[in-house]
């Protein structure tokens, strides 16, 4: 007899727990995603802020599965799903909607940004979902410095080493941190011309306070963190614009050539494949098993679904999505060999952390508060286990030893994919100046 089937959609933290979690069974698991890797998204910001290469936080799925013989890895875009006739819609650069069957279905296929209904700011702000986006924002810093270097007039150097960040939630506050290190240790004695050190980090929230989900108490000591760092923290107002020249907050205009958005996501449109209830922000509403009302082999686990324990929706955290895939893969595994199925689903909170600049990170966990070295220590910790493999752990170890004893940072290239791309405008108007042309 034809064994199962069972189509996992992404490769992130849900996908690949679900799959982990089948190892032992007797089923043929079909794993598809976009790219293809898997991706620690909490270390995009160091990607952002070169402590690491893309490579040290991106690992090929295949490789991951490699040694599970019932999983099979496709690189494509899942577009559509059809419940009725259990297949989903895959799309690659060859073939356009194919359907693949499934007799179980995990949508795992976590969330994109959101620009809470103001699109038009993704052009000048971009977010950080993807490694892409990261390399992106790296080239973006790093080529803010390069054009004031070139820039004969002092008064450009303000606007071009002006940053601005939009959202003070963990990715907000991580990066301002990160940014605020590399301009005032690494970048320091690098250039000539400007003084790295004046460069401005400006963190922005409509919110009263930075790290809505931690205490008050963590909060301020965060907040205090990055003042002392040197990052201006802006609370109480959104942004009203974002345009070339900067960003407009209560009326007043901050010019700048880099802002990047650390604020708002939204799910992957999931709940309008299955066209199921969702919940305001689109997330799809699942059931104490994790699936789909009236459809027993549909799960949506992670970013991509809503789920309420003890009256609250769980964040949208690496955890939630990792517990989520535990979960789904037991019961389906408990499903196919007739064994009992585990409890309703229940997830354990086992805390949360942010880390700020060098040596400092919060942490809470139920009532356990901590700031500081020690908090820092218990962060770094946690997030190498966490990596994919034992190689991203010991290069990214090595890596970070490296960066606490020296400043040094490695990855800081300016790596443009379109060689078309004009490196900088002010580069090639400076230079003739400063070469004593016109
Ligand atoms: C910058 C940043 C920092 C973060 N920091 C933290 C942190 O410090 N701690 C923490 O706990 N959480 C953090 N998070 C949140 C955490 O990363 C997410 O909660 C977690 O990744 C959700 O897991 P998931 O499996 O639902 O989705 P993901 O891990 O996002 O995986 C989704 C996968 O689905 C694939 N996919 C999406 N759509 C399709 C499609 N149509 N077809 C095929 N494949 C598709 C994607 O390529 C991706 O591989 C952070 C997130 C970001 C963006």
């Amino acid at each position: 007899m034809a064994q199962p089937r069972i189509v996992i959609v992404g490769g992130g933290f849900g996908g690949l727990a679900t799959a982990k979690a089948l190892k032992n069974t007797p089923a043929e698991i079909i794993l598809i995603d976009r790219t293809n890797h898997h991706l620690f998204q909490p270390l995009l910001y160091q990607v952002a802020t070169s402590v690491l290469s893309p490579n040290q936080i991106g690992f090929p799925i295949r490789g991951i599965l490699q040694d599970q013989k019932n999983a099979t890895v496709i690189l494509g875009e899942v577009t559509g799903v059809d419940k009725e006739n259990r297949c989903v819609f895959v799309s690659d650069a060859d073939r356009k909607n194919v359907p693949i069957a499934y007799d179980y279905l995990i949508l795992a296929t976590g969330a994109s940004h959101s620009y809470f209904g103001r699109n038009e700011f993704e052009k000048f702000a971009p977010g950080m979902k993807s490694l892409a986006d990261a390399v992106a924002a790296r080239n973006k810093i790093l080529q803010a410095f390069e054009l004031a270097e070139a820039e004969e007039d002092p008064k450009r150097h303000r606007d071009l080493l002006t940053f601005v960040l939009v959202g003070a939630g963990p990715t907000g506050v991580e990066m301002a941190g990160a940014l605020a290190i590399l301009i005032k240790t690494t970048l320091k004695s690098n250039f000539r011309r400007i003084d790295p050190a004046l460069a401005r980090v400006v963190l922005v929230d409509m919110a009263p306070r930075v790290l809505g989900p931690f205490s008050e108490h963590l909060s301020q000591a965060a907040k205090q963190h990055l003042e002392d760092l040197g990052v201006e923290v802006r609370l109480g107002h959104g942004v009203d614009q974002i345009d070339a020249d900067g960003v407009v907050i209560a009326g007043e205009r901050i010019a700048s050539k880099t802002v990047i958005w650390t604020a708002g996501v939204a799910p992957s449109p999931a709940g309008k494949w299955l066209k199921v209830e969702t919940d305001r922000a689109g997330r799809v509403r699942v059931q104490k098993d994790l699936t789909v009302p009236g459809h027993p082999e549909i799960f949506v686990i992670g970013d991509t679904a809503a789920f309420e324990q003890d009256g609250k929706p769980l964040p949208g955290v690496a955890q939630v999505a990792m517990q989520g895939g535990h979960y789904a893969g037991k019961l389906i595994h408990s499903r196919i060999n007739g064994s009992k199925p585990p409890a309703p689903f229940r997830y354990f909170d086992k805390g949360t952390m942010a880390v700020v600049g060098k040596g400092f990170a919060v942490l809470q966990s139920w009532k356990f508060q901590m700031s500081g070295l020690i908090a820092w220590l218990a962060w770094a910790f946690i997030h190498l286990q966490f990596l994919a493999t034992s190689s991203l752990r010991l290069s990214v170890f090595l890596q970070w030893a490296w960066t606490f004893l020296t400043g040094q940072r490695g990855a800081r290239l300016i790596v443009n994919h379109h060689a078309s791309e004009p490196a900088s405008t002010a580069v090639r108007e400076a230079l003739p100046a400063a070469a004593g042309g016109k």
